[in-house]
């Protein structure tokens, strides 16, 4: 256990991620995919369009036929039936005849080009078929015709493996003829709060007690990352309930976060528990808010293991916490990049800030667009670990470096920006 040395945010980072797999992939009907990750490189598994069709109301000629024609000498063609969506062709086009065609309708044999409805004396919209056309343009072979294949291939390449699974890719995978697909599977967060001060959410407050925030705002976050939160709930300040407690969410989590009962005061479990039940890792990272961090791992009764967190309870470190840590994890379990999926900007400080040297800081802030240049960062309010208000009012969270103690209004610094998702 070292818990006298400030380990480096990417050091503490990268030694939990070294540990994290994506899930294993599992077999789902393509609508319950939405907002999963494909496991595995997809192809076409039919050709698109599967023949020539038309794109255009009209009429399927053959355009030799129709070459000289104009406004001022049209020329005629007998129609001689139709093709609606549908419905395969039944005529072939001879010289000198046409065949009514819909959009989407497959293209007659014999007809290489279409004379779209506008281009005709035909009326346009619901009409009988006419025994006769005029055509008042001509029309180069191909002409509104979609080629088989014009869009993909059976065996093309389609979506890549790692791709987030939106409503674009929902009609790509449909249209060639994906009705299942495999995903990772979504990680499951089981989410604990400590603390004999907390009280549930909606209950009347003892006194001496506050309302448990961080059970919502963690899984508010696990939601959030694309994973499936499994409330806890609260568990008191005594080893054996607290402990019973952690085994009831690693039995079927495959990450467990528990805030609050990490640090160093007297009943402060959290880390004993861990210990007990699997492995410890206890950091001081050079961060702030958010030191320490308890992280450990412990096996399930399926033979998996389960990934433990400890965060700090202060509400403001425990969700700087679980974005810096947390997020990457689940993001890596459901397939997405091993990172915080989240914008960077470029701003410039409105305020004079400071802060603790040889600790990164992450500073709420409202950023402000200019015109002129890059966005104007301000502090939105109390920077303490345990003032909400300002988390709700910011954008995002501006990184003031490990080497400073203080940075002048001016400044350029990176905001990390909370509201925009980067998959
Ligand atoms: P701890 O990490 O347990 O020492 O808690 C640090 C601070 O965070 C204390 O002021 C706690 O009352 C507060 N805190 C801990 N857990 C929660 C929670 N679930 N919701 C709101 N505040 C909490
Ligand atoms: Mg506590």
């Amino acid at each position: 256990m070292s818990d006298v040395i400030l380990l480096p945010l990417e050091e503490a980072r990268s030694r939990i991620l070294e540990d994290v797999l994506p899930l294993r992939p599992e077999s789902m009907p393509l609508w319950e995919a939405l907002g999963r990750v494909l496991s595995e490189d997809t192809h076409a598994l039919l050709t698109l369009p599967p023949w020539d069709n038309s794109a255009m109301d009209g009429f399927a000629v053959r355009s030799e036929d129709v070459a000289s024609a104009t406004a001022d000498a049209p020329v005629s063609l007998r129609v001689t039936g139709e093709v609606a969506a549908g419905h395969e062709p039944s005529e072939l086009v001879a010289a000198g005849t046409a065949v009514r065609v819909l959009t989407g309708g497959m293209m007659p044999p014999g007809a290489d080009t279409v004379i779209k409805v506008e281009d005709t004396d035909a009326p346009a919209g619901v009409a009988e078929l006419p025994t006769a056309v005029r055509v008042f343009a001509g029309a180069r072979p191909g002409r509104h015709v979609r080629r088989a294949g014009s869009d993909m291939n059976q065996g093309d390449p389609l979506l890549p493996g790692g791709i987030r699974i939106g409503a674009a890719a929902t009609a790509v995978l449909a249209a060639a003829g994906h009705a299942r697909v495999n995903v990772h599977r979504t990680p499951r967060v089981a989410v604990l709060a400590t603390g004999d001060e907390l009280t549930p959410l909606g209950e009347p407050l003892a006194p001496a007690s506050i309302p448990d925030s961080n059970s919502e705002s963690v899984a508010a976050q696990v939601v959030a990352a694309g994973a499936e939160p499994m409330r806890l709930g609260i568990a008191p300040d005594a080893y054996d309930a607290l402990r019973a407690r952690i085994l009831d969410g690693v039995r079927d989590a495959d990450v467990l976060v528990v805030t609050g009962g990490v640090s160093v005061g007297a009943h402060d479990l959290v880390k004993a528990v861990f210990e007990q039940i699997g492995t410890l890792d206890l950091w001081r990272v050079a961060i702030q808010p958010g030191k320490p961090l308890a992280y450990g791992s412990a096996p399930r009764p399926d033979g998996g293991h389960c990934i433990l967190f400890g965060l700090p309870g202060n509400p403001v470190s425990s969700f700087v916490t679980f974005e810096l840590f947390v997020r990457p994890v689940l993001r890596r379990m459901r397939g997405d990049a091993a990172d915080q999926g989240r914008l960077s900007v470029r701003a410039e400080l409105a305020d004079d800030v400071s802060k603790s040297a040889g600790r990164r800081a992450f500073l709420r802030v409202t950023l402000e667009d200019r015109a002129d240049g890059i966005p104007l960062a301000r502090l939105a309010g109390g920077q303490g670990s345990h003032q909400l208000s300002a988390l709700a009012q910011a954008d995002g969270l501006a990184v003031i470096p490990e080497t400073n103690d203080s940075l002048p209004a001016g400044s350029e610094v990176e905001v990390i920006r909370l509201d925009v998702e980067v998959t």
